[in-house]
Order: C-alpha cells, then structure tokens, then sequence
C-alpha cells in the first residue's frame, strides 16, 4: 500500500504519520520525489483502515499495490533511482560502462586490460576471482587472490570494481569491493541474497538463465527487505530453444522494467550472445532502448583467456564499441 502526501506536508507530520504506521506493526518506506512524496507501507497492510489513511490532512491518495515486490515498486519511489559506486554511478544521466575480462588470470592480464578500458570511457572494472563453471574440471578464479589483483588495478587506475561472489562466508574478502555480482545461477540463492541484505554493498544482480521478471524483481526484493537499497539490475540474456547464440538477449526487459522498478538496469551483451562479433550491435540496442549501461568482457588475448574467450572483445574492438555508443546516446539526447 502506498500513500501519496499533499505539498508542503511538514516533517514532523511525517514523523507523526510514519510512528502510526510502525505501532501498527508495518515497516515504512518514504521516497521524497520531485513532485511528491511516498509513504510505502509494507508487511501485513490488511489491518490499515484505507479509508482513515485517505482521510488524513497531508494524505493526497492511497492505493494498494497488487505486485509481490514492495520496495523494487516503482510505485513506491516515483524517481530513478542513481547508486552511486565510487566516483561514480548508475542510473539518472550517468551511462554505465563495466569492463574487464571474464575472470582475473594475473596481475598483468587484469592491469593491461585496466588501463585500456579506462582509456576508452570504462566507468567501472570487472573480473571474476570466483567463477561459477559448469564443469568442476575447468577454471574455477584466483579466489581471495584474484580480489587482490582488482584491488591493484583500482589503486592504479581510480575504477570502481565489480566481481562475483558466490558463497556469504566470502563477504569479509569482499570488503573493499566496489559492486559485488551475484551471478545469473546464484539470482534465486535466496540465503545468499540474504546475507547480501544486511550489507550496504552495492550489488549488480544479473537475471537468472530462466527467470521471469517478477521472479528478477523478487529476487532483488529479499535484498532490499533486509536494508540494502544499492542494487544495480542487469540482464544478460535468458535460455531459449536458440543454439546459434548462447542465450537470448531480451532487450524489451529494458523498458518493461523502466515501468515496474525504480532501480537502474544494464545489459550484459557478451554473456547474452557468447558472440564476440554480435556483442557491437547488442550494445548499440541497449544504449538506445534506455539501458543505464552495460557491462562487457574484454580480454587481452581472446584466443588463449581460460573462460569466456568467445565472447571477449579485444582491447581495439572495446574501444570501437564504446565510441559506437557514446555516439548513440549523444544522438538519443538530440531526438
Ligand atoms: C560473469 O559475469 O562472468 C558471469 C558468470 O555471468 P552470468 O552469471 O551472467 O553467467
Ligand atoms: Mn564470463
């Protein structure tokens, strides 16, 4: 449920209303827009007289919300929401560029593919020190090492870090982590979303392999119903009867999630296409269909990378995309 307040409502009124509220056991919680203010209400709202809420002097209307997903609502905080990561952030007027390789291999692969990324507009640094593989005889990350090879790279080079975990017990390794990822195979760990909930840590989580929308949206709800409001979406393709891509890349997610959630949303175009050629046009579509951003694997030397090399983009090819894009939202801001 959510109540919509009149102008000029003062704060010790919202204080007054937001007390009410918690003695009737609800959590609370206040968005101040540009236009109005919102109080969302959310736990067991059948015992609020919607009527006695609606007749109250600051409340302009009140409304139920049908979706299971309070606090991702839309309805609940009218604005986009910015995260701010570092020096920088997603969301609002920033376009996001994440980049870096699939997983971190040495200090030298990571710091040479830092410093070209940055050179070409990279707003933030990935790469993977735990990976999800799907056979246990492949690579699995440089684990706690791995985060200190980031770490470097971040010193050098000032960008934000992005890198996934996969178990809660690894939080105290990820404590000078920018953005930590959860994975499209962990997006319905739900003890691990959990955990991540009692963080402040920004988290970038990535839409399951064969996941539903609302089901996305629920699972960024059991962060947010811990605390952590500092979620960055991002779609990276979802399974299909396809074969010629590795997944398919579901850009109208884009604009559908625009109307049910306030938070931002970036698109994975190498893990939806597995294609290094296609990941260009991806790019281009997501930045033109209202994308915040995008995160894209760039590795040194796709050919030898142990994970993702079909997919991975060369150092030049990154470049070329990045001008393409800026070039496209430059074109965006004219229409
Ligand atoms: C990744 O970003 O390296 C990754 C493993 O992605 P996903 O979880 O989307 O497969
Ligand atoms: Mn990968």
């Amino acid at each position: 449920m959510i109540a919509v307040l009149k102008s000029g409502t003062s704060q010790k009124q919202l204080d007054n209303l937001t007390s009410w509220l918690k003695a009737q056991g609800l959590d609370v919680h206040i968005s101040v827009g540009n236009e109005h203010t919102v109080v969302g209400l959310i736990g067991d709202t059948s015992r609020i007289d919607e009527e006695l809420l609606g007749s109250l002097d600051i409340v302009d209307s009140v409304k139920r919300i049908s979706e299971p997903f309070k606090s991702a609502n839309r309805k609940f905080h009218p604005d986009d929401s910015i995260i701010k990561v570092g020096n920088t952030s997603v969301g609002g007027d920033t376009f996001a560029i994440i980049a870096g390789p699939c997983s971190v291999e040495s200090e030298e692969q990571v710091m040479q593919i830092a410093r070209s990324v940055k050179a070409s507009g990279a707003t933030m640094l990935r790469g993977g020190a735990f990976k999800p593989r799907t056979s246990p005889y492949d690579f699995q990350g440089l684990k706690a090492d791995g985060i200190e090879i980031l770490l470097e790279a971040k010193k050098e080079t000032g960008l934000p870090i992005v890198t996934e975990i996969m178990n809660a017990n690894h939080l105290p390794l990820f404590e000078d982590v920018d953005v930590i990822q959860v994975g499209a195979r962990n997006m319905q760990n739900f003890e691990l979303l959990k955990e991540l909930g009692k963080t402040n840590k920004t988290i970038l989580l990535k839409r399951g392999l064969a996941n539903t929308l609302k089901e996305f949206l629920m699972s960024a709800e059991y962060i947010m119903a811990g605390g952590n409001e500092n979620i960055i979406l991002c779609e990276r393709g979802i399974r299909t009867f396809e074969t010629y891509t590795r997944n398919t890349l579901d850009l109208s997610a884009v604009p559908m999630l625009k109307e049910l959630t306030h938070l931002p949303i970036i698109i994975d175009p190498s893990h939806a296409t597995g294609v290094a050629r296609l990941v260009k046009p991806m790019a281009m579509a997501a930045a033109t269909c209202g994308a915040d951003g995008l995160m894209i694997e760039v590795h040194n030397d796709p050919k030898n990378a142990l994970c993702d090399g079909a997919q991975s983009l060369t150092p030049e090819a990154f470049d070329d995309v990045a001008r393409a894009v800026s070039r496209i939202l430059a074109a965006i801001k004219e229409l």
